[in-house]
């Protein structure tokens, strides 16, 4: 049997869709890039944005004539369309769907096979199969999709699923549910096993991964009041001095084998001095944070329930910069939020041209539903205005990008390589930062390059492999801060 998984949204989705492929493998599926051949096809979907969900919707109308054409064909739909607590609109409206996954819960595709498919999947060359793999390495608890073993270099992990949060634009709390931490040692037994596989590089994946482990560690421990004060419509809470994401950090930095280790997605208020402090301190941990400001206005800010100001945030920033040596700074920005006028949104642009930060993902207001914006704030902001604001930030981010990269000119970065495009290896420094080169040489895939740049764009890097020296670029790097 064969499984086809289309994924839709964010790196969360991409590592759920991952997890989904490999319970399917234990079964004795596998893979096809074709989903016309799928007996099991998959929808992961997303729906931070109207478009996305729209994408979905599309994608599901398209598949529809597999179904009808052969009615054995499983199909199934995972993600955020479907949610934590089901989606029974979404049911009704496509009842020839068999199976229906809330995001990072592939079992009841699993029950719905094993229920249906029983006696098919535990025949004799099924079972061999499985046994094969269970001999081959029985010690592995998490093994990667066949086709991506020994191919591929970096893995997302998540850490902490959903958000306890509230910002007023956001679906995510609504379809993800609260936040739900893993344990420490399930994550690094995890890695453990990815890195036997011949995986390289992890990315720790959280909404606000800063927060990892704070569920865990329960009210009592805390012994320090985080009040962001009535007028922010946030709750105070207690929350721990220790910040527990150091220790998942220092544990995955001590695994033997693994190069890099990167975390995403931070939150202005959740990075503590001991987090940048360890970013600094570990060796394998990269400095590359990402933190979205979202606006640059504080007013918007407020309406957003962010929970700070511009200020904090070009503090945080600061902060940051003199800790972390040669750090790289990505964030997120709405334009066209409910109520943006053109002064607040002018805002946003001065403080993204004041910043300079590596990375800027844009996106356009779209109102989604259940959230307090959309209940209670007007989508006042007309689409060419948001389209217009949309422009005009894309076209600073991208100047300014492309200067930020010309310092890197004739230097020479570490580069982890992850595969070939058109010809050329492609893999990312420390920073992240996106480095072609060519050399047909030898076999680069999943080793640490160190490359000449020769050639700076706004969204990537080229240069020449030279020689391998002593010591990492990293450990230059902290060699020379220390
Ligand atoms: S922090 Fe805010 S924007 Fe991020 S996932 Fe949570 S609610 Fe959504």
């Amino acid at each position: 049997m064969k499984y086809h998984v289309a994924t839709f949204g964010c790196q969360m989705n991409e590592a759920d869709s991952q997890r989904l492929a490999s319970e399917l493998e234990k079964l004795g599926l596998r893979a096809t890039d074709n989903r016309a051949e799928a007996d099991v096809l998959v929808l992961n979907t997303c729906v931070v944005r109207q478009g996305a969900e729209d994408k979905a919707l599309s994608y599901l109308n398209m598949i529809k004539p597999l179904k009808q054409r052969n009615p054995n064909v499983v199909v199934g739909v995972m993600g955020c369309l479907v949610g934590v607590r089901g989606n029974t609109p979404l049911k009704r409206a496509f009842p020839w769907v068999d199976v229906f996954m809330a995001p990072s819960d592939p079992a009841p595709m699993v029950d719905f096979l094993l229920q249906r498919e029983g006696k098919r999947l535990a025949d004799e060359e099924t079972q061999a199969r499985f046994a094969l793999q269970d001999n081959a390495a029985p010690e592995l608890r998490f093994r990667l999709p066949a086709h991506e073993v020994g191919k591929r270099v970096s893995v997302n992990v998540p850490v902490v699923y959903g958000c306890s949060h509230a910002c007023t634009f956001c679906i995510i709390p609504f379809r993800r549910g609260v936040e739900r931490s893993r344990p420490l040692g399930e994550i690094v037994a995890e890695v453990r096993d990815l890195v036997a596989q011949g995986v390289k590089e992890v990315t720790l994946l959280g909404q606000i991964v800063d927060r990892y482990g704070y569920d865990l560690l329960g009210e009592d421990y805390a012994i320090k009041r985080y009040n962001p004060g009535a007028a922010s419509g946030i709750p105070s809470q207690n929350i721990p001095i220790h910040t527990p994401l150091v220790d998942l950090l220092q544990a995955v930095n001590d695994i033997e084998g693994l190069e890099r280790v990167r975390f995403l997605t931070s939150h202005p208020n959740w990075m503590t001095d001991e987090l940048l402090d360890a970013v600094r301190a570990l060796p394998k941990v990269m400095p590359h944070i990402e933190v979205p400001v979202q606006a640059g206005d504080d007013e918007v800010l407020l309406r957003m329930r962010r929970g700070y100001t511009s200020d904090d945030y070009r503090r945080l920033v600061e902060r940051i910069r003199a800790k972390i040596p040669n750090v790289a700074i990505a964030t997120d920005i709405i334009v066209g939020f409910c109520g943006e006028t053109e002064a607040q949104f002018m805002r946003t642009y001065e403080l993204l041209e004041e910043l300079r930060l590596d990375v800027v993902h844009l996106a356009k207001y779209s109102p989604r539903p259940h959230t307090l914006a959309a209940r209670e704030y007007a989508d006042d902001v007309p689409e060419a205005e948001k389209e217009r604001r949309f422009r005009l930030l894309e076209a600073q981010h991208e100047r300014i990008t492309r200067e930020i990269n010309q310092q890197y000119l004739d230097r020479t970065v570490e580069v982890l390589v992850e595969g070939k495009h058109k010809g050329k290896w492609r893999g990312r420094t420390p920073q992240n930062k996106l480095v072609f080169f060519e050399d047909e040489s030898r076999n680069w895939l999943g080793q640490l390059a160190q490359v000449k740049i020769t050639w700076a764009g706004a969204w990537s890097l080229q240069g020449t492999v030279q020689a391998q020296p002593q010591e990492t670029e990293r450990e230059r790097a902290l060699v020379a801060s220390a």
